[in-house]
Order: C-alpha cells, then sequence, then structure tokens
C-alpha cells in the first residue's frame, strides 16, 4: 500500500525528531527531504531507500514546488511509502498544506507527523518562553518574508502591534528593518525587547535581546543571518535569566572524532551535550585478524597462566569470539587473575561474567605492572591480548 507522511523534522537538535516521525523513517521506501534540520536524520533510512534532496535554502531552490508534488506523487503511485521530511513542523511555513492538497487532489492517502516548530523551540533554547503570565496571554507566528515594496501588504500591522501577542516571525532577518519600524509606526513602543535566534537548538546556536529600536543595527553588528526567528515582546527579556543552552562551555567548537566508527558515537554524544559540533570521521577500523593460531593455542593453555590482562574493549570483544569459535567461555579462565586496565574494558569484562581481580587506579600500563609487581608475577606466565602496535611497557 502506498502512503505519503509529511514528517516535521524538528528544528535542528537530533534529540527534538519525533519518535513516530523516526519509526517511520525506519521503513519508508522512498525519503524526500528539503533543507534538513539535522543531517544525521538520514541515518534512520533504510539501507535499500531511495533518498531524493529537493533543496531550498533561501533563493536556492533545487526543485520548484509544482515539481516536488509531482515528485511526491510518481513516487506514491509506484506504490512506494513516501517519507517527505521538512524541517521544522510541515505545517508551519512549510508549504506542507499545499503538498496534502496535492496528494488529497491525486487521491493518494497520506498522515502528517507534526514537528517542533523553530518558533517555539529555537526561542526555548535561547531562554525566551514564548507565552508566560506576567507578559502574554498569546503567540503569533508571522512570516517575515512578504515583499517590503508589495503594495497591497496581507500584514495587519495595527492589529499585531495592538494585540498584547509575543509575535514571532520566520523568515524575517532580511527584512528586519522593516519589519521593526512598521511595528513602531503602527504603536508597539520602540523600547519593546526583541530576540533574534540563529540556528536554534544546534551546536551554532546564537542570540542576542534588543529592542525595536535598537534590533536591526544590531542584527547587522553581530552578522545575523537566515536561519534566524525574530521574536517580539516582553518575554523576551528573560533571555538572560533563563538562558541555558548557550551555556554550554563547547557551544560552536568544531571536533573531529577519529575513533573507529563502531565507537565514535558514545563519545560524540558526549561532546554534542557540552555544546561541540561533532563530526565523526573514523581514521581507524578493528577488525579480526586472517588468524588467530597463537591465541587459540594460549586459550588451550591458560591453565598454565598467573594473569590475563585486557588493555581495551576492543581486545575483550576479539578475544570472546575466538572463545567463541572455539566452543569455549569464561570458564577457561577458571585458574588464572584476570586484570582490566581501566573501567571500561572492566565493564566489558563483567557483562561476559569475569570480575577483574585488578583494575589499576591509573589507567595506563604503567600503573598495571606496579599493581601485578604488587601482588606478585615473579615467575607466573601473564597473556596480554592486545593489539600488535602498542607500547611495550607491559610486556
Ligand atoms: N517549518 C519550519 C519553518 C520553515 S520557514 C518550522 O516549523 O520551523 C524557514 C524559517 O524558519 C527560517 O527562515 C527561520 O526563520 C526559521 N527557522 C527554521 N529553523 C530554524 C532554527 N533552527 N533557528 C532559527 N530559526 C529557524
Amino acid at each position: 500500500m502506498s502512503k505519503v507522511y509529511l514528517i516535521g523534522a524538528g528544528p535542528g537538535d537530533l534529540g527534538l525528531f519525533t519518535l513516530k516521525g523516526k519509526q517511520i523513517m525506519e521503513t519508508a521506501d522512498v525519503v524526500i527531504y528539503d533543507y534538513l534540520a539535522h543531517p544525521d536524520l538520514l541515518g534512520f533510512c533504510r539501507e535499500d531507500a531511495e533518498i531524493l534532496y529537493v533543496g531550498k535554502k533561501g533563493g536556492d531552490h533545487t526543485l520548484p514546488q509544482d515539481k516536488i508534488n509531482e515528485l511526491i506523487i510518481a513516487k506514491a503511485k509506484e506504490g512506494k511509502v513516501v517519507a517527505r521530511l521538512k524541517g521544522g513542523d510541515p505545517y508551519v511555513f512549510g508549504r506542507g498544506g499545499e503538498e496534502a492538497e496535492e496528494l488529497v487532489a491525486a487521491g493518494l492517502t497520506f498522515e502528517v507527523v507534526p514537528g517542533v516548530t523553530a518558533g517555539v523551540a529555537a526561542a526555548a533554547y535561547a531562554g525566551i518562553p514564548v507565552t508566560h503570565r506576567a507578559f502574554t496571554p498569546s503567540v503569533c507566528f508571522i512570516t517575515g518574508h512578504e515583499d517590503p515594496t508589495k503594495e497591497q501588504s496581507t500584514h495587519h500591522w495595527e492589529a499585531y502591534a495592538k494585540s498584547a501577542s509575543t509575535l514571532v516571525f520566520y523568515m524575517g532577518v532580511k527584512n528586519l528593518p522593516d519589519i521593526c519600524a512598521k511595528l513602531i509606526s503602527a504603536g508597539r513602543p520602540a523600547d519593546e525587547p526583541v530576540a533574534l535566534v540563529y540556528r536554534g537548538t544546534s551546536c551554532r546556536q546564537r542570540s542576542f535581546v534588543s529592542t525595536l529600536q535598537d534590533a536591526p543595527a544590531e542584527a547587522k553588528r553581530l552578522k545575523f543571518a537566515a536561519p534566524s526567528i525574530i521574536v517580539v515582546g516582553g518575554v523576551c527579556s528573560l533571555r538572560d535569566k533563563l538562558g541555558w543552552f548557550e551555556k554550554r562551555p563547547l557551544l560552536g567548537q568544531g571536533v573531529v572524532v577519529t575513533r573507529a566508527r563502531e565507537q565514535a558515537s558514545d563519545f560524540a554524544t558526549v561532546l554534542e551535550d557540552l555544546g561541540a559540533c561533532v563530526l565523526e570521521f573514523p581514521t581507524i577500523a578493528v577488525k579480526p585478524l586472517p588468524e588467530y593460531a597463537e591465541v587459540r593455542t594460549a586459550v588451550e593453555n591458560l591453565g598454565d597462566y598467573g594473569w590475563v590482562i585486557f588493555t581495551s574493549t576492543n581486545g575483550v570483544d576479539h578475544f570472546w569470539r575466538i572463545l567463541k569459535d572455539m566452543g569455549r567461555d569464561a570458564r577457561v579462565f577458571g585458574g588464572c587473575s584476570v586484570a582490566a586496565i581501566g573501567p571500561a574494558t572492566a565493564d566489558s569484562l563483567r557483562e561476559r561474567g569475569i570480575e577483574p581481580d585488578f583494575v589499576p587506579p591509573k589507567y595506563v600500563a604503567e600503573s598495571v605492572v606496579e599493581g601485578l609487581l604488587a601482588r606478585g608475577v615473579q615467575g607466573k606466565k601473564v597473556l596480554i591480548p592486545r593489539a600488535k602496535v602498542a607500547r611495550e611497557v607491559l610486556p
């Protein structure tokens, strides 16, 4: 059964993507996406999914809207499940409504998966609640994209100015001077707080608070560009008190993680939580050797050994793979003591039923040596299953 899902990709932080969106991405035959919130979203796709970029970044339209509509319809008519991914929420300035109408007209079934919209999320990450009982009873999402030279504006500037609403402008940075001037001339106070949030919820987030009168000059001075939201209203004054995301110590710092692919993600997540913009670029891969005759012999004779020292979780993984191949298990360690170089290696052993006899206070070879000497290794056979390229301290 073909079906089209209009899915909100959220504002930038991968963690703000919905569970439902992820589930659909994991099964879709075709994924059609815009200028995306987070590139890692594509990692959820099926290995054999057809992934199509249809662009839209400022003026650079990779495919015009009618061609996008045609593409979605054509793929659905091939009987495919199509995930149509859009930044933020598909129905908030995302032209999702137009795409849905086209789908109905083509007789296709569709569902909408709302996303976290930038106007709410970027503001929240900057420390601005878009409603707050002490400031405003309402919030208004407004396009800032309207051509200022257009004769008949569809905006009701007087109504915006009179209302007590927080005003959130999308696509408005270029028109910021015009937006501020129109609000002031329609009656909003010139000293009313205004905030801009650039790339909210991402590691590139920046924001500032100013006033209707000064915000255009400030935005220029601080070089604010799209994509940014503009928030107008008293709630912006809370930013200094409630801001949290921009306090992350590594915010905006680029970090390349060169660890092996399987081990990079955990480390990347820790750095991302501290605000870093992480690029995973594995420069090593951990692979099995072509043969393990020596290791097998050692396993057969493990009874002769006094100690086995594991120096990494990789060493543990591969050792157990060989044990398994040999039809053996943790019982081979019955007669000997086991050391782990540090807590991660120790946990890896515990997962396999071995409580290490020794974990040194410092997670380096010198500290292992010290500890083993104190425990008496003289005259004992010691097995060190580890990478060939390593320091000679332990041997
Ligand atoms: N459907 C999207 C909005 C698309 S319109 C949503 O619901 O969020 C594109 C505009 O959204 C941008 O010009 C900018 O004003 C705003 N925007 C999108 N992502 C943003 C982000 N991470 N930070 C700040 N503004 C963002």
